[in-house]
């Protein structure tokens, strides 16, 4: 199953985490985020890394505050 995270909702994942816990199956991640010379992380990115382990149950989906993250089959 993929999955789209829409970043301008999920602004702040390392605040949150909310998917993440829901998730049983560790396909969502984070992932820091690196200035271009790669030495200084600026922030955290939420990644659906392992989209090959999910299911499609939708609980990241419901536990998401923002509307976030979206199934796309
Ligand atoms: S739909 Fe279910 S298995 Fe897939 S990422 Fe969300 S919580 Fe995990
Ligand atoms: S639950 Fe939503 S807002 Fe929170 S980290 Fe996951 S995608 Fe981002």
């Amino acid at each position: 199953m993929r999955l789209r995270v829409d970043y301008l909702k999920c602004v702040r994942p390392d605040q949150c985490r909310r998917c993440l816990q829901a998730c049983g199956r560790v396909v969502l991640v984070m992932y820091p985020e690196r200035r271009e010379d790669q030495k200084v992380a600026t922030g955290w990115r939420l990644l659906p890394l392992h989209e090959g382990y999910c299911n499609g149950c939708r609980l990241c989906v419901e536990a998401c505050p923002k509307s976030a993250i979206e199934l796309l089959g």
